[in-house]
């Protein structure tokens, strides 16, 4: 399987697919029929969420084994400091590794529910800079990502510390850096002058969440902090109690940021998929790749 330096050095933009760990059968059977559909359109590799808390410890390095098997696709486990001492990080990443995981994203995660800030275990590591120059020095061909915030992380005072820290990620050794979800791309690429003006040379991967449902793309950017332009919020208001008709609007919204994007050289698109198909199989057709590729 191919690590993520590998998998960058094409010459094409890198599409990805985020997914979770389910936590039901009826969650799995759902993944899977996603996963089905969404592999047909070749993308370049799978990615699996680690849960807050490290709740999926073993889940999410039994799942990129799983996805790997069946599809053949290269999966990169989530991976974050938080809960977890340095020897028990190491242990993880000791069996992850034994077991044929051969990406990772590196990330520092969030306060575990009913906490407010994000505090290290004794023991434990404070940012994500440290757990990519943990898992460069233990195996040093792994291949790593880390996250970056076009619209700065919710923590940083400003963008150029949050671009400063950033650059201590990327420093330690990470391959490419995958961008927290947008709705604005002037957001995506004042970040991108910024990020290239720092000298930073590994690829910067675009993520896109394609709005399924505005309740949940509410709670979402709640969370993260993400943008979210009024124009838009006003198309679902207006359709508050059509389902279909949301996850259209959405629809036509990535399009319409994927396009531009792409017209636009980004390194890839990185997409949120939350374990469904329905919206991103339309985004993929609707970008048609296979012929934009061959064009280029
Ligand atoms: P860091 O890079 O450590 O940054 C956290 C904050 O600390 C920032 O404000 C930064 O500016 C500051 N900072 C960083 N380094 C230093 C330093 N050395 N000194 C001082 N300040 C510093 N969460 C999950 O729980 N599971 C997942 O699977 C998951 N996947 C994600 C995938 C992507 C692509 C993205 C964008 C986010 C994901 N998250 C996930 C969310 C992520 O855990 C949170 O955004 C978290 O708040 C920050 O993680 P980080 O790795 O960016 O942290």
């Amino acid at each position: 399987m191919k690590s993520l330096s590998q998998i960058f050095a094409s010459p094409h933009p890198v599409i990805s697919i985020e997914i979770f760990p389910p936590k039901t059968e009826k969650g799995d059977r759902l993944l899977y029929e996603t996963l089905d559909c969404l592999t047909q359109y070749q993308p370049a590799f799978v990615s699996c969420t680690y849960g807050a808390g490290g709740t999926t410890r073993t889940r999410t390095i039994d799942l990129c084994l799983e996805i790997q098997r069946r599809y053949e696709i290269p999966a990169t486990a989530h991976f974050t400091c938080v809960g977890s001492t340095r020897d028990e990080l190491v242990e993880w990443l000791t069996a992850a590794t034994a077991n044929g995981v051969q990406n990772i994203m590196a990330l520092r995660g969030d306060a575990p529910k009913g906490e407010d800030c994000f505090k290290a275990v004794e023991g434990g590591l404070s940012y994500a800079n440290e757990l990519v120059e943990l898992i460069r020095t233990l195996h040093p061909n792994m291949g790593i990502g880390v996250a970056a915030y076009p619209e700065k992380h919710l923590e940083a005072p400003d963008m150029d510390t949050d671009l400063a820290n950033l650059k201590r990620k990327i420093d330690a050794g990470a391959d490419a850096s995958f961008s927290q979800l947008f709705f604005v791309n002037e957001n995506f690429f004042r970040f991108r002058e910024l990020y290239d003006a720092q000298q930073i040379t590994i690829p910067l991967v675009a993520g896109i969440m394609p709005i399924t449902s505005f309740d949940r793309i509410k709670k979402i950017t709640a969370m993260c902090g993400a943008i979210f332009p009024e124009e838009l919020a006003s198309k679902l208001e207006a359709v508050k109690d059509d389902e279909e008709a949301q996850l259209q609007i959405g629809v036509d919204h990535a399009t319409q940021q994927c396009v531009e994007l792409l017209d636009q050289g980004v390194a890839g698109i990185h997409f949120y998929a939350l374990n469904r198909s329905d919206a991103c199989k339309r985004i993929l057709e609707n970008l048609d790749l296979s012929s934009r590729m061959a064009a280029s």
